[in-house]
């Protein structure tokens, strides 16, 4: 088998929040990437949410030894920072699989129940949309990580948009709306996903999407090509 980032020393294929998104979208794409190593070319990507982050744990982490919320979000999150902070989760499943997850931040009540924490820059305004499947999901599969690694959880998980805002005066600084979203996590659906995922990996490479651009594009360069090499 080839052995690719997926797979750990240990030998397991270890699944995560956003490889099994993959799988929502495209059963091939989800194979392709776990059982080969193959991955859809990115194009061109924004690093500026990568940047957003990176700002936003340093700014946490100020307050974290304080015991108190950063100013940004006081009164508007229950519970205090986790302090030490734990970012990475591991959840070995079975012999073959296992499920990782990492936490932007997590904050524990006075009952000392976890409550994850996901940054999300938004470019357009988070209060009028709904959320999307893939948050919502994440918030499971954090619910569910956190308390299969023995942690006492409430159950929910908060979603802290950062949203650029108009001003007359940007001069001064730049305006962010925060929104704060609190999703209810249901560890049970994410442990129908990896069941799930599990199951495509355990079977022969699944037909591709119908109407993604990318595998009809090399169906018809495919096509082309052995069309010439018989001419
Ligand atoms: S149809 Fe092809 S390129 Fe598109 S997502 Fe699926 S495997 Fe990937």
């Amino acid at each position: 088998m080839v052995v690719h980032k997926h797979m750990s020393k240990d030998g397991r294929i270890w699944l995560s929040h956003t490889g099994v998104e993959v799988l929502e979208r495209c059963p091939r794409c989800f194979w392709l990437q776990y059982r080969r190593g193959i991955y859809q070319p990115e194009g061109i990507v924004s690093r500026l949410p990568n940047r957003f982050d990176t700002v936003l744990k340093n700014y946490f982490n100020i307050f974290r030894p304080l015991g108190e919320l950063p100013p940004l979000v006081v009164g508007k999150l229950g519970g205090k920072l986790q302090n030490p902070f734990q970012e990475k989760y591991f959840v070995r499943i079975d012999e073959k699989y296992g499920f990782f997850g990492k936490l932007d931040e997590c904050l524990v009540d006075e009952k000392g129940e976890h409550i994850p924490v996901d940054f999300k820059t938004a470019s357009s305004d988070p209060r009028e949309k709904e959320v999307l499947g893939a948050y919502q999901s994440q918030i499971d599969d954090y619910v569910y990580i956190l308390a299969e690694n023995g942690k006492k959880v409430t159950g929910y998980g908060y979603l802290i948009y950062f949203f650029p805002d108009h001003s007359e005066e940007l001069h001064k600084g730049f305006p962010m709306i925060i929104h704060i979203q609190k999703l209810n996590g249901d560890p049970k659906k994410t442990n129908e996903r990896i069941k799930k995922a599990k199951s495509v990996l355990e079977k022969e490479i699944p037909n591709p999407a119908e109407d993604c651009p990318f595998c009809t594009w090399y169906d018809k360069v495919k096509e082309e090509l052995s069309v010439k090499k018989n001419a």
